[in-house]
């Protein structure tokens, strides 16, 4: 990878940034040398009820890992999100709804948003939900998925979103491991024109025999499609809220009582139930929104991810209303009804800070200047990345084409587990290198270690772990504190180990390499997936890549390419050899693929991460035995992929 594109910090940007660079470099060593002077201070983002006198309280020793923020101090979180903005911002736009029609569109002010959040509180109080209860929410992107997360929080009830995409039996599976007593969904979801069926999948999901603990379900009617009802059980949203108050006292909760169970989208294994709790996780989601997107008030902040994943949680919901911003939720995909739909969301609601992903960038990029036909995208000032390492090609066209080279990017590496963004440039701060997430958030202490937990220092290579704790981290594994210790803290003593691997070039920049488990080891040499997948990528051909190991006698493994070409181009021998010249040439001959499988679909999990689990399966012929499929978008492409097989050389 290459590191000759620096792209300086913007004046204009830095010149009114919450953090420019010697605020940062100030802001970063205090937040290191004295954590807890530091996070004293900035937990005062938030109200609180009864002020913590405790700041941290946390060891990562194995056997006995216990995290705790702000432990001592009370507050709720639905307060801090809405009641604290009433007074200098009731009128003010808090949500703004697009819907998969372009045509459908609302907003809610403050005021409004507290009303509804008040009343939908009263309601699940009404089912019989109280303190601690946990509440599993399966709904499409309309407002009342956030009202409906927002009421739980001012009740003290526990919510587990789980993504209206997944089917029946990834739901019931979420819904017996988090003991959920209600489930709230809607008649149908729409999405790319297109109905899904949520309250039926619903009632599949309910009707495991496994499924035991939900009592109700409460049905918003978002399209008026036809449902099946079971008396006694089913509510219908409107019905339970037309006569409740729109009076409902937060309940003061503890710093550390839950506030959210999130399963991990699923890449590498069995999800995991991620607890978060109340303090320590807005106080780090309303710091890094804040920062990291330099968010000024009165702006509009688009963050396209759905509510079923963390970003949407911290960076739709939380983030966003913690700092009285206003904040978009969409209820479609980036390219319905045609590829410009997201920049024409961008210039209908004068978006100034975009926060997406890789993938979507990449599907973009494959059809060229149609994802920006007939729009101007001329309010955006800051942009962001997520999910995935960004390749530099995807990088340079993000900035270029949806940015106009006006917008810094922020590429920002965090985890479902770290609850926010933990490595990032700072817009006003850091000058940006495409393919790289820089450098460490407030409070964060990364490091790279040898594969025997030995720290390697200056411009080296190895295992991204953190040294110590950031109060946005996740306090358990639902239900299972020993997943938790086994998982994250016992590959490296009294480190937190992220699972992925990272360079640190000799700026101190951090590039994520990809996850340890997809490393590639040829001939010795070890390699991310990730720097080859950028190479084939910068190949003009290439729509997307990716790349996985196979066992070879000789060099210990091979090189195996998945690859999908742009529209319009089809696969040859031609191709083939010349795809990898261009890789021998971009990285040398050790990266060259070996194998080149053509394939117009890649498994990807449904926020759009490529599982190279299955796909190092398929390359192996190992296909008896694909594991945990559920979480995949499109189960149909393993078909596919192992019919295609046959033909790979
Ligand atoms: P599971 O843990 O169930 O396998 P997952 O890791 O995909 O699923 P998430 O918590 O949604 O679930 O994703 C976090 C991972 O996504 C990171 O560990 C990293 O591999 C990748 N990632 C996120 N943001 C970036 C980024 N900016 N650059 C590189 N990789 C990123
Ligand atoms: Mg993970």
């Amino acid at each position: 990878m290459s590191d000759s594109h620096v792209y300086p910090v913007m004046p204009s940007i830095a010149q009114k940034a919450h953090a420019d660079e010697a605020t940062y470099q100030a802001l970063y060593q205090q937040s290191v040398t004295d954590p807890e002077g530091f996070w004293r201070e900035h937990g005062q983002i938030l109200d609180w009820i009864k002020p913590y006198t405790k700041v941290k309280h946390t060891s990562f020793d194995t056997g006995h890992v216990d995290i705790r923020w702000f432990e001592d101090g009370t507050l709720n979180v639905a307060a801090n999100c809405i009641d604290r903005h009433l007074q200098d911002k009731g009128d003010q736009v808090a949500l703004i709804w697009e819907g998969d029609d372009p045509k459908d569109d609302a907003t809610l002010t403050y005021k409004q948003l507290h009303q509804q959040v008040c009343q939908f509180a009263n309601a699940l109080k009404d089912n019989g939900v109280k303190k601690g209860d946990v509440v599993c929410l399966y709904m499409p992107m309309v407002m009342e998925a956030a009202v409906a997360m927002l009421a739980c929080a001012r009740i003290g009830a526990v919510h587990t979103v789980v993504f209206g995409g997944f089917s029946p039996e990834a739901l019931a599976g979420r819904i017996i491991d988090s003991n959920a007593k209600v489930v709230v969904t809607a008649d149908e979801g729409v999405r790319g024109g297109r109905a899904v069926p949520l309250k039926k999948n619903v009632d599949e999901a309910l009707a495991n025999s496994k499924v035991t603990s939900v009592n109700n379900v409460l049905v918003f009617k978002r399209t008026g499609g036809q449902v099946d009802w079971h008396e006694g059980r089913d509510v219908w949203w409107h019905e339970a809220t037309a006569n409740a108050s729109t009076d409902c006292p937060p309940e003061e909760m503890n710093a550390e009582d839950p506030l959210f169970i999130l399963y991990t989208s699923g890449s590498t294994g069995t999800p995991k139930g991620v607890l978060h709790t109340t303090g320590g996780y807005l106080v780090y989601a309303a710091m890094t929104f804040k920062y990291v997107f330099d968010y000024q008030d009165g702006e509009v902040f688009w963050c396209t991810a759905d509510v079923g994943w963390i970003t949407g949680h911290s960076y739709l919901i939380y983030g966003p209303l913690a700092n009285g911003a206003k904040t978009i939720l969409f209820e479609g995909v980036p390219t319905y009804p045609s590829t410009a739909r997201m920049s024409e969301v961008v210039d209908k609601h004068q978006v100034n800070i975009l926060y997406t992903a890789p993938t979507a960038i990449r599907a973009l990029m494959a059809k060229g200047n149609e994802a920006v036909e007939g729009t101007t995208r001329s309010s955006l000032r800051i942009m962001g990345s997520v999910g995935e390492p960004i390749n530099p090609e995807a990088w340079e066209w993000y900035y270029t084409t949806i940015g106009n080279r006006q917008s810094p990017i922020v590429d920002t590496w965090w985890q479902t587990e770290t609850g926010g963004i933990l490595i990032t440039p700072l817009p006003g701060a850091t000058a940006l290198k495409p393919g790289s997430a820089t450098r460490p958030f407030f409070g964060v202490q990364p490091a790279l270690v040898d594969n025997v937990g030995n720290i390697v220092d200056g411009a080296a290579e190895g295992n991204l772990v953190m040294l110590d704790s950031w109060p946005g981290q996740m306090r358990t594994v639902f239900g299972d504190h020993d997943r938790f210790e086994q998982t994250y803290f016992s590959t490296f003593k009294g480190m937190y180990f992220t699972g992925d691997g990272a360079r640190r070039d000799e700026d101190g920049y951090y590039w994520i390499t990809g996850r340890v488990d997809d490393v590639l080891n040829v001939s010795g040499h070890r390699m991310g997936t990730a720097e080859i997948e950028s190479a084939l990528v910068a190949f003009d051909k290439i729509a997307e890549a990716a790349i996985v190991g196979v066992p070879h006698d000789i060099k210990g493994q091979a090189i195996y390419a998945y690859i999908t070409l742009n529209a319009g181009e089809v696969p040859s021998a031609e191709l083939h050899k010349e795809v990898k010249e261009w890789v021998r040439k971009e990285i040398g001959p050790i990266a060259t693929p070996d194998f080149i499988h053509w394939t117009d679909a890649l498994p990807k999990t449904r926020s759009g991460k490529i599982m190279r689990r299955i796909l190092r399966k398929i390359a192996t012929g190992d296909t008896g035995s694909l594991g945990d499929t559920s979480t995949l978008a499109d189960p149909s492409v393993v078909d596919k992929l192992i019919a295609e097989k046959e033909n790979v050389v």
